[in-house]
């Protein structure tokens, strides 16, 4: 059986067939504010993402994922806790089946209903695949999704899912500004951690976000109409699709604003 969200191959059952599900920096973690320390050294992040470079988006299964042309220095994110340049390889969101859960990243245990995942490699690395497999090759922006007003910016994205309803679909998504989805204050935590899917590869430097964007009660349930299955499967809502936090062992957390 592959992996995935249900009883029998979910996050419980991972360690079986990737045994760096037990690894010393697992993601995601429990962020406790006050334990985290500010460093003054860590600089302001800096996204610079070209619209032209936004190419399609999946269904695949587990996510949806908005991917980009990552041959070029277009879409980057540097400065923050990395160094060098980090190319934009796609985004995708984690939710749940009802509002009080579903983010992977937890506040003092305060879980929001879904969680914006931006996902760079480090162009040291002549590709993403040979990046994700070393301990500085990903940089991962996190943001909260918190349920308020309606997201203008996030409805284009979900005006795309009549397409991709089922596991495998995917259509063409251009144009789109991942720019336009992140919050007003880019204050964020940074620790050492790993893909929160497997393989669970522990290379990425997580960069999340405090300041949540907003997003609409009928926007969380257009999330739900996705499918985990695929065409002619019997249908199964695409809901719960987040690993809970892992153990911290021992890694500092630390935070870019006071
Ligand atoms: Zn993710």
């Amino acid at each position: 059986m592959s992996w995935g969200y249900g009883a029998d191959n979910g996050p419980e059952k991972w360690v079986a067939n990737f045994p760096i599900a037990d690894g010393p920096r697992q993601s995601p973690i429990d962020i406790v504010p006050g334990e985290a320390s500010f460093d003054g050294d860590l600089k302001p992040l800096n996204l610079k993402y070209d619209p032209s470079t936004c190419l399609d988006i999946l269904n695949n299964g587990h996510s949806f994922q908005v991917t980009f042309a990552d041959d070029s220095d277009s879409s980057t994110l540097t400065d923050g806790p990395i160094s060098g340049i980090y190319r934009l390889k796609q985004f995708h969101f984690h939710w749940g089946a009802s509002d009080d859960r579903g983010s992977e990243h937890t506040v003092e245990g305060t879980k929001y209903p879904a969680e914006l995942h931006l996902v760079h490699w480090n162009t040291k690395y002549p590709s993403f695949g040979e990046a994700a497999g070393k301990p500085d090759g990903l940089a991962v922006v996190g943001v909260f999704l918190k349920c308020g007003d309606d997201n203008a910016s996030l409805q284009k994205i979900l005006d795309a899912f009549d397409s991709i309803k089922a596991k495998g679909k995917q259509t063409s998504f251009c144009g789109f500004d991942p720019t336009t989805l992140l919050p007003g204050s880019l204050d964020y935590w940074t620790y050492l951690g790993s893909l929160t899917t497997p393989p669970l590869l522990e290379s990425v430097t997580w960069i999340v976000c405090k300041e949540p964007i907003s997003v609409s009660c009928e926007q969380m349930a257009k999330f739900r109409s996705l499918l985990f299955s695929a065409e002619g499967e019997a249908e199964c809502c695409m809901v719960d699709n987040y690993r809970p936090p892992q153990p911290l062992k021992g890694r500092c957390v630390r935070a870019s604003f006071q």
